[in-house]
């Protein structure tokens, strides 16, 4: 292996923001773990034994293939065998439904399951690749959560720069299960006619800041900006919730510490189900009935409290914060294009 070769790409990593001393430790797995023979590994792996957060797993996904550190392929898995089941360089290849080449079964390729994100030592760092006949088996630790399409989309930085990844325009990878989350701004209108158009925009620049971080420390995404309106996305309902009450005390305090005289928060929609991803202005996004609903919901939650729809309350019942009755209130509402009354429940948070 080329070493000073890699030390130097390793460096360009400083200037995307990572500690010395995470770098380091990158430089030793890539040596001891990797080699000509098995290039390979899943970069979930890193934040385990690494002691890398989401956030940088992500990041460092995101700028090693973008800096020509690593190269990145998708991995099929068949959800009957488990079977690895194929490989492809971009997400354009992904068609609805796939046969298992192990077990014959037809299976589909879901965005938050089977499509796994799985990296490889640049070959110019070693002196000569050697291909086996063998298959390869990257480096993998059982028990680790691994990273998938969702993932990956919902981050900010992947997003801007692997738009060539995003589906064709006839073409949607299925989501299977996942938390849709969207806020807005109580009077943010009304905001900017009274701070003025400079100073709401900070504003507005800074509580996204508070947003998208407590998105990434629970694992979830953002799928996209609307105004002042947020649009993320979680794996799992439980750290969507929690994501939720966590942006709700913290923007709120932030807004109120900000806005002398005004009075304003952020109001929070949940809901959970099957959704699709799309190519639209040639980036990805989010499209589907879960979608719509939650994009609905959101104006029923209160200054008070996150509003969540009767699926997801169905699936964070669980949680010891949603099992204090003092919190919750049933509520009986009519949502813009659906026909049907909905229960919602609103969480008290403030
Ligand atoms: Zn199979």
């Amino acid at each position: 292996m080329d070493l000073e070769l890699l030390k130097n790409a390793l460096i360009r990593l400083f200037h995307r923001g990572f500690e010395k001393e995470k770098i380091q430790k990158l430089f030793n797995f890539l040596v001891r773990e990797t080699s000509p023979q098995h290039r390979l590994f899943y970069p979930n792996l890193l934040g385990v034994r690494l002691n890398f957060t989401h956030q940088e797993t992500l990041r460092l996904v995101t700028y090693g293939v973008l800096d020509g550190l690593f190269e990145m392929t998708w991995q099929v898995f068949c959800p009957q065998c488990t079977a690895p089941n194929f490989e492809t360089k971009s997400l354009k290849n992904l068609r609805l439904r796939e046969r298992c080449a192990a077990c014959g079964s037809d299976y589909e390729p879901h965005a938050d399951q089977n499509v796994h994100v799985l990296l490889a030592l640049h070959p110019r760092f070693y002196d000569e690749v050697i291909n086996t006949t063998d298959e390869e088996t990257p480096v993998a630790e059982a028990g680790v959560q691994p990273l998938t399409v969702l993932d990956l989309i919902g981050y900010p930085d992947f997003r801007e720069h692997f738009t060539d990844q995003a589906p064709r325009l006839n073409q949607a990878i299925k989501i299977r299960n996942v938390s849709v989350m969207f806020t807005e701004l109580i009077r943010s209108t009304e905001m900017y006619e009274v701070i003025g158009d400079v100073q709401a925009f900070l504003l507005v620049n800074e509580h996204f800041d508070i947003l998208f971080d407590f998105i990434l420390k629970k694992y979830g995404g953002v799928i996209k900006t609307i105004g002042d309106a947020v649009m993320a996305v979680f794996k799992e309902p439980g750290p969507a919730f929690e994501a939720a009450v966590d942006i709700k005390k913290r923007v709120d305090h932030f807004l109120n510490s900000k806005l002398k005289n005004f009075s304003s928060g952020i109001k929070i929609g949940l809901h959970v189900g099957p959704a699709v991803v799309v190519n639209l202005n040639e980036n990805f996004d989010l499209f589907g009935a879960t979608v719509n609903k939650a994009a609905r919901l959101v104006s029923h939650a209160q200054l008070e409290a996150i509003a969540m729809s009767k699926e997801f309350m169905a699936q964070v019942h669980h949680l010891p914060e949603t099992q204090n009755t003092d919190k919750i209130t049933q509520n009986t509402v009519t949502l813009k294009g659906i026909k049907s009354e909905q229960l919602i429940y609103l969480y008290k948070v403030r």
